[in-house]
């Protein structure tokens, strides 16, 4: 096994490299892999490492993140090679080299976030991402990258469709949009870069991927986390659910092992390659107060949550009292999967109650 801290001790991490490149050489005529994954100690990368392993016990992971909590049971497994490495200060050029594939998962996808330190996100989700995009064109490395369901901001269309639909967002004073268009301009130079210099992308939209690990349920302060994971920590520290703008706002949650499988069928299937596809599950379309109530009944089945469950309640509370005058929120929010479907042959499997209870039973079992 590489060690954490390998980076740090130069001789070991000159060989980790040449380990690397050559496991590259080697494989580049068969179906082996070293698959790169930037950000691998957060929600999608933690699940991505653990499935990748179990399904592709040959392939070659380098898992880079400032920390390892969410992937230490993960450290012990010899084709797992953890490195703490920051990706805005250190530099990855030789790992992008070295693989055949990179996930660049490092970014902030909370919105509350997004009205709280706009340059925050700018700098890690835009600039430390363009860089490297940049060096997966120098090193012909396959890109495979988290466009994002904000692209797609306020638009009108039923259902969006990722070569069809409008991008919509408000007003430069309504910060939340810095996320999606941060994005959205990294989705216009990958597909730029594919064009020009036969990048190998494949861009990807989740549509509120919901798990275990999802975010620190520990926290109280509102809109520190996600919807899903907020409403959670509401019900364990005992505080009335907040739902804002009176919670008719319409997501599609899914479940994690639903999303890593397409991100398992993208890596397998070439025929991803230059697409840009929505990964979210329309089969659970769900408003923000349904959610609320759903949680709410779930958690008085559980013994942590029950006495909190039966006495709080739901509350309705204005956008700007809840995360300021920056925000603005998006009402309807429903992904097209006909491609996902077409060219990975994936459909989404977890239902709403069962994602729930899956979630409900990490956090509070
Ligand atoms: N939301 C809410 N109460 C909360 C947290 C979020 O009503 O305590 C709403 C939020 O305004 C948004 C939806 O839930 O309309 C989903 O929020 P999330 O932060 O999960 O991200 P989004 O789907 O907007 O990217």
């Amino acid at each position: 096994m590489m060690s954490i801290g390998i980076a740090q001790n130069k001789k070991v991490h000159e060989f980790f490299l040449f380990f690397l490149f050559n496991a590259k050489n080697e494989k580049k005529e068969s179906l082996l892999m070293n698959i790169l994954i930037i950000g691998a100690g957060g929600f999608i990368g933690s699940h991505l490492s653990e499935e990748l392993l179990k399904r592709h016990t040959a392939w070659e992971i380098t898992a880079i993140d400032i920390s390892n909590a969410k992937i230490s049971h993960l450290l012990c497994n010899p084709n797992f090679h953890f490195l703490k490495l920051d990706i805005l200060k250190d530099s990855l050029e030789d790992y992008i080299e070295a693989s055949n594939v990179v996930f660049p998962l490092a970014a902030i996808a909370s919105p509350s976030i997004y009205v709280r330190d706009p340059l925050r996100v700018f700098e890690l989700d835009f600039e430390a991402n363009l860089k490297i995009v940049k060096l997966a064109v120098k090193h012909k490395t396959r890109i495979i990258f988290p466009s994002t369901s904000e692209v797609y901001g306020m638009s009108q269309d039923a259902e969006f469709e990722e070569d069809y639909s409008n991008c919509v967002t408000g007003p430069i004073c309504k910060q939340r949009w810095i996320y999606s268009c941060s994005k959205q301009m990294l989705d216009r130079v990958i597909y730029a870069y594919g064009i020009r210099d036969n990048l190998n992308y494949t861009l990807f939209r989740p549509f509120n991927w919901i798990g275990p690990r999802l975010d620190d349920i520990c926290n109280k302060n509102n809109g520190s986390s996600r919807v899903v994971t907020q409403f959670l920590s509401n019900i364990l520290h005992g505080d009335d659910i907040k739902v804002v703008g009176g919670g008719d706002q319409i997501r599609c949650f899914t479940y994690i092992s639903d999303g890593i499988d397409a991100l398992i069928k993208i890596i397998e299937n070439d025929a991803s390659s230059k697409r840009i596809i929505n990964i979210g599950n329309p089969n659970n379309k769900c408003s923000i107060k349904e959610l609320a109530e759903k949680m709410l009944a779930l958690a008085k089945e559980y013994e942590k949550t029950k006495f909190n469950a039966e006495r709080i309640k739901i509350v309705e509370i204005d956008s700007n009292d809840y995360y300021g005058k920056s925000y603005q929120d998006i009402l309807v929010r429903v992904p097209s999967i006909q491609k996902a479907k077409g060219i990975l042959d994936w459909h989404p499997k977890v239902g709403m109650e069962e994602s729930l209870k899956k979630i409900m039973d990490f956090y509070f079992i």
